[in-house]
């Protein structure tokens, strides 16, 4: 063996550890050069070539031109490897883990109004009754004239009222949407109708805006005994089975005979409290039967037909179910109120 094959061969395996010790691509380059750049050993066996005799020069260039490939064929899987590593390092680095829980969305929930108003026009859907709406910008007939209250009829003041322009008002109960419903059609009926009624009424009991439902019901054989069914049956419903409900007789222009109708204050069980004003009983609100000036108001025969009415307010039974002790935190929009419910 020639000192040139020594020496190439030596080449070889110096070049096979310093690439097996290069961890980076810019290392790697390095090497590259060490062993094949202009400067390298073997760049000098293979410019000394020239001045070798016939037969060494013939022999000494071939195995110079092996080793260079084979040099090169490693540097070259030595980039492969190092290039696939860094490869999976910047993969791993900026792995998605499908696995980590994302970032939860703010769930909102239903007002304690909506819910109070679904469960009501459930239960009377249940029963077979319709749903109606009116506006709440109303015509002093629809929410006066009509219901028997005449312009200059004192009961007007029992409902301190908002005047628009034109001669308007803001509903003051949602009673005018009887009149909408009935007037030009043929009984039977069955109708609730929820909705904003506005009063000029400030106190812990009472918002110049709340909610009532309008519950009505015409045919020929209607009596007090139904309404007061539908009404217990209801209440039942809404409240519990325990709830406990008393009739005051009591008067309103449009319904004749009339009652108001209570709940035994559930927040403090009848023992007397703010809410309840210390008497141990919540207003629901008010019913009876339907006035016959205001079935005539409709172009309804009272003689023929007989109805029953009851409005509530919403409010009051939100109120209840979940214990509020104010009308006004229900409309704040506090989420720490809101929250609880
Ligand atoms: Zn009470």
């Amino acid at each position: 063996m020639s000192a040139e094959q020594q020496s190439l061969d030596g080449l070889e395996e110096e070049a096979r550890r310093a690439l097996a010790e290069v961890t980076t691509l810019p290392a790697l380059a390095d090497v590259r050069a060490r062993f094949l750049g202009k400067k390298s050993a073997l760049s000098g066996v293979l410019r000394g070539i020239g001045r070798l005799e016939g037969a060494d020069r013939a022999r000494v260039g071939e195995q110079a031109n092996l080793v260079k490939e084979r040099i090169e064929a490693l540097v070259s899987a030595r980039r492969d490897e190092l290039g696939r590593g860094e490869r999976e390092r910047a993969l791993s680095e900026t792995r998605l883990d499908v696995t980590l829980p994302g970032l939860r969305a703010p769930r909102g929930g239903l007002h304690p109004i909506t819910r109070i108003e679904r469960d009501v026009v459930a239960f009377f859907t249940g029963l077979g009754f319709g749903v109606e709406e009116g506006p709440e910008v109303e015509t002093q007939w629809h929410n006066f004239e009509a219901l028997n209250m005449p312009p200059d009829h004192p009961a007007r003041d029992m409902q301190a009222t908002f005047f628009v322009d034109g001669g308007h008002v803001l509903r003051t109960h949602t009673s005018p949407v009887q009149i909408r419903t009935m007037s030009g059609r043929t009984p039977p009926f069955r109708f609730i109708a929820p909705g904003r009624v506005y009063r000029c009424d400030r106190s812990p009991r009472h918002s110049p805006m709340f909610h009532q439902v309008e519950c009505f019901m015409v045919d020929e054989n209607v009596s007090f005994a139904d309404l007061k069914g539908i009404l217990y049956a209801f209440q039942r419903h809404m409240m519990g089975a325990d709830v406990e409900l008393r009739f005051r007789s009591s008067y309103f222009p449009f319904t004749e005979p009339s009652a108001e109708l209570d709940y035994r204050c559930l927040i403090c069980r009848g023992a007397g409290c703010a809410t309840c004003s210390q008497s141990g009983w919540i207003e629901a609100g008010g019913c009876g039967m339907i006035h016959p000036v205001v079935l005539e108001h409709c172009g309804i025969d009272p003689e023929r037909w007989q109805g029953f009415a009851f409005g509530m307010t919403l409010d009051r039974a939100a109120m209840l179910r979940w214990g509020i002790p104010n009308i006004h935190l229900l409309f704040d929009g506090d989420v720490r109120v809101l929250e609880q419910i």
